[in-house]
């Protein structure tokens, strides 16, 4: 296959054609997907994301893996939903140490008509202070999705998790066809669209693929695709699930990127179990997005000198939003370093 035609759009994907991208060589599988990655992205290059959990456990849904669920104890502190000001305010900080886009992520199985009004506030003030807005409410309707477009919000997160056969075993309280139907309410309203899935939930392989060739063979492929290492919470049914094998899981970067060329591949959850050379093999597969500065909802997420030094070691540089210049970007970082141990830039989710 040539370069060019390994890296056209497709939404055809089938699952013996992902399963032979997986099966590659290791090293062919990386040169292939390094190859397509420049073809679209400055591979040093990396866009740095905060998350916020604006409002934390007792969750109705019952995902598996999911230390925010009612359904399991882990002893997670409830929270009700934060107020607009302290939401804003992090979303300062988070930009004060870099951050392009702000993330807001609410324990719901949908927005209630009584926090709408807040949430759409959020949006309009975190998207006043220059940042991109991203969020993740659980199911939306279609006139929930047109406020919040019209709120200004740029990206709607709502994850597949897996493959539609693999499903039934992790989540009981939504449909696959239910995240679908939200997904497509998302595209409409004029969003742009982060989904993807998480890994070490006990699939298979073919699972792996499948959750894939659900996202590339959306009708548009999502501009954001997290990948996940499942995060082993105490007291969560998944709790004692084994490892991935961590070349599994950069495999499944690599084919995603192969898969969807032109979207953020977000080296996502888990990534504080990685050493930093697994971290490098991530990028050096396409991952090309990470979250950092804030605690990941409501697992850990390796502090942000760290990631920065990694960064500096590597020779990546954070991604710039357009309208940012550079050099001011990058200054932000520099300070970052320097400040970040003002523990008033951590916002603890599970404080
Ligand atoms: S993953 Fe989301 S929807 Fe599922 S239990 Fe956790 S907070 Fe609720």
């Amino acid at each position: 296959m040539s370069a060019t035609s390994a890296s056209a759009l497709r939404h055809d994907w089938s699952l013996d054609e992902v399963k032979a991208l997986f099966e590659q060589p290791f090293n062919d599988l990386l040169f292939h997907a390094q190859t397509v990655h420049r073809q679209h992205f400055d591979a040093n290059r990396v866009q740095v994301s905060t998350l916020l959990s604006i409002k934390t456990g007792a969750c109705p849904e019952d995902c598996k893996y999911c230390p925010q669920s009612g359904h399991y104890n882990t002893g997670l502190d409830k929270e009700k939903l934060m107020e607009v000001e302290k939401v804003l305010q992090a979303a300062a900080d988070a930009k004060a140490i870099g951050s392009t886009r702000f993330c807001m992520g609410a324990a719901w199985k949908h927005p209630s008509a009584k926090d709408m009004p807040y949430v759409l506030k959020m949006v309009e003030g975190v998207k006043a202070l220059g940042l991109e807005t991203c969020m993740t409410l659980g199911k939306l309707d279609q006139e929930q999705t047109r406020a919040l477009a019209e709120a200004g919000l740029d990206y709607y997160n709502h994850n597949l998790d897996t493959s539609p056969e693999f499903y039934g075993n992790i989540i009981t309280t939504r449909t696959y066809a239910d995240r679908l139907e939200t997904l497509s309410y998302v595209r409409d309203a004029g969003m742009k669209i982060c989904s993807g899935g998480i890994l070490g939930m006990g699939e298979s392989l073919n699972d792996r693929a499948g959750l894939l060739i659900q996202l590339a063979n959306l009708p548009e492929h999502p501009e954001s695709v997290p990948i996940n290492m499942l995060v082993k919470v105490k007291g969560t049914p998944l709790a004692d699930e084994q490892d991935v094998d961590p070349f599994d899981f950069i495999r499944m970067l690599a084919v995603a990127r192969i898969m969807m060329p032109k979207s953020h591949v977000r080296l996502s959850a888990g990534r504080e179990q990685m050493n930093e050379q697994m971290q490098a093999l991530a990028f050096f597969a396409g991952a090309n997005s990470i979250f950092y500065g804030e605690k990941l909802l409501t697992t850990g997420n390796p502090q942000a000198d760290k990631d920065m030094l990694l960064f500096k070691r590597l020779g990546i540089q954070p991604e710039a939003r357009e309208e940012h210049d550079d050099e001011v970007h990058q200054a932000a970082i520099e300070q970052a370093l320097v400040e970040q141990r003002d523990s008033k830039l951590f916002y603890d989710a599970t404080a």
